[in-house]
């Protein structure tokens, strides 16, 4: 089967696996309602095949017509082309558990089904031109978003916010690539110094746009990706603690997050709209084992990992070689150096920290003393000392990152000629390289390997 056939019929749960309220089993394609037909009987005896579109009819899932019960369950009835994937669609809500819904899996698979690959319905979607790519990969961030800032740049994504925009572009240049095309087709004459100077004013304007859609990627990124943190210091310090009341604080989501090391769970903290991944606690020590040995060297790939490490000092104590140590370790890092303790007695050398380290918080994590502060240096890092905009966020993947990158280049490029007075040719042929990398991000072209990358990262059923 080439990867991207859309001719056949595909099955999925579409609901996580394990016990639950309720279960979905989602076909798609022109078999699903013959399909359902098989397998349904209605209350009132009736065939989903005459079911109007988008409504829903109780009834049971049968082996055969006059078979046993397999689960009693509401069908849903989505016709083609008004549906997530602009075909057919049946969503069986069954009863949440495994084993009614692997049956009422498989008996849509002994009847004529293949089932689905991660993403294969949004892929359709793509496919059959209901949504463009850009929006197909926000369906993603929708799924994946760790806070309402992150799902509010995915909704306006999945709405076309990004999408308008490119195809705004993508006119734009059309229309001076027009004008171009004319007069290189009458190469005897000039072109008109009116054409001349709207071209170049045009291909300015679309520079300037592009650059200040990559001025508010970075923080797209991170409202979508978010940022490492790892917190470290001596034992005792107080670094379990600060977590808790970080924890206690802020809303936290422990994630299972696929990666290099398969099972592990990080907690992830939204603070002001950024997710926070909290990677691990470990100090750095000298090893004096090799029990040690391992845990410092996993701290020190953690640190070299992180995008920024919190410190922690003991503000009741002096300062001891194993602090020493950090702050060697950590001098070259993205850090803020936090004096943990405030409600003891205070014997901390502050000059020396204040030396090394820029404006050292100081807070109380038992008492919960000061975590705000903390919270904004973190925001006040990520956003660079800039103001949280208020505009909606519109880039934040890196694919579209990258061709937005690569297509402002080119625009810069034609400006340049422009001003040296380079052929036209060589103009039109940057400004339609440019239009390229605006295709890539609708897909108005891509490749199969680019589809595979995007939806292997989907989930099934989605
Ligand atoms: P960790 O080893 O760095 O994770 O340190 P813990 O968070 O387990 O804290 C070690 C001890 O210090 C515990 O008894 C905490 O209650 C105490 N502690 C932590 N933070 C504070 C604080 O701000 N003030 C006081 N008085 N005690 C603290």
């Amino acid at each position: 089967m080439a990867r991207c056939d859309i001719s056949d019929t595909i099955v999925a749960i579409a609901t996580p696996i394990g016990e639950s309220g309720i279960g979905i089993v989602r076909i798609s394609g022109q078999d699903a309602l013959s399909i359902a037909d098989k397998i349904f009987v209605s209350k009132d005896n009736k065939k989903p095949s005459t079911f109007k579109t988008y409504t829903t009819h109780y009834g049971w899932i049968v082996e055969t017509q006059d078979s046993k019960i397999i689960d009693e369950v509401i069908l849903t009835v989505m016709r083609a082309p008004r549906s997530y994937t602009k075909e057919d669609i049946v969503e069986i809500n069954c009863h949440g558990g495994i084993v009614a819904l692997r049956r009422v899996l498989d008996l849509v698979l002994e009847n004529g089904c293949r089932l689905a690959e991660p993403g294969e319905f949004t892929k359709r979607a793509f496919l059959n031109g209901r949504i463009d790519l850009a929006q197909a990969e926000a369906v993603l961030d929708i799924i994946r978003a760790k806070t309402d800032s992150a799902l509010k740049i995915g909704a306006e994504q999945l709405k076309g916010a990004l999408s308008f925009k490119i195809n705004k572009f993508r006119k734009a240049l059309l229309d001076i690539l027009a004008i171009l095309e004319a007069n290189i087709d009458f190469p005897g004459e000039e072109i008109s110094p009116a054409d001349l100077k709207d071209i170049t004013k045009n291909l300015g304007n679309i520079n300037d746009e592009f650059k200040s859609l990559l001025e508010s990627a970075q923080h797209g990124r991170i409202l979508r990706e978010g940022i490492s943190v790892v917190i470290c210091g001596k034992p005792n310090v107080g670094k379990s603690s600060l977590l808790n009341a970080l924890l206690k604080q802020e809303r936290s989501i422990v994630t299972p997050i696929a990666g290099t090391t398969r099972d592990t769970i990080e907690e992830i903290i939204d603070i002001k709209g950024i997710p926070i991944r909290i990677m691990d606690t470990a100090g750095i020590i000298e090893p004096k084992d090799l029990v040690e040995k391992k845990a410092v060297e996993r701290a020190k790939r953690y640190i070299a990992l992180a995008d920024l490490v919190i410190l922690l000092f003991d503000g009741s104590q002096r300062l001891t070689p194993e602090d020493e140590i950090l702050i060697k370790k950590l001098k070259k890092k993205t850090t803020i150096a936090i004096i943990n303790k405030i409600d003891l007695k205070q014997k901390i050398e502050r000059q020396r920290i204040n030396k090394i380290f820029r404006r050292p918080i100081e807070i109380s994590a038992k008492e919960s003393q000061n975590i705000n502060l903390l919270e904004d240096a973190v925001a006040n890092l990520v956003y660079n000392g800039r103001v949280t905009s208020s505009e909606p966020l519109l880039v934040s993947n890196l694919r579209h990152i990258r061709a937005i990158k690569e297509a402002q280049k080119l625009i810069a490029e034609t400006l340049n000629s422009l001003d040296n007075r380079l052929s036209l040719e060589f103009i039109a042929q940057d400004v339609k390289d440019a239009l390229l990398y605006l295709d890539d991000i609708l897909g108005k072209r891509f490749s199969e390997d680019l589809l595979d990358k995007i939806f292997s990262e989907f989930c099934i059923g989605k």
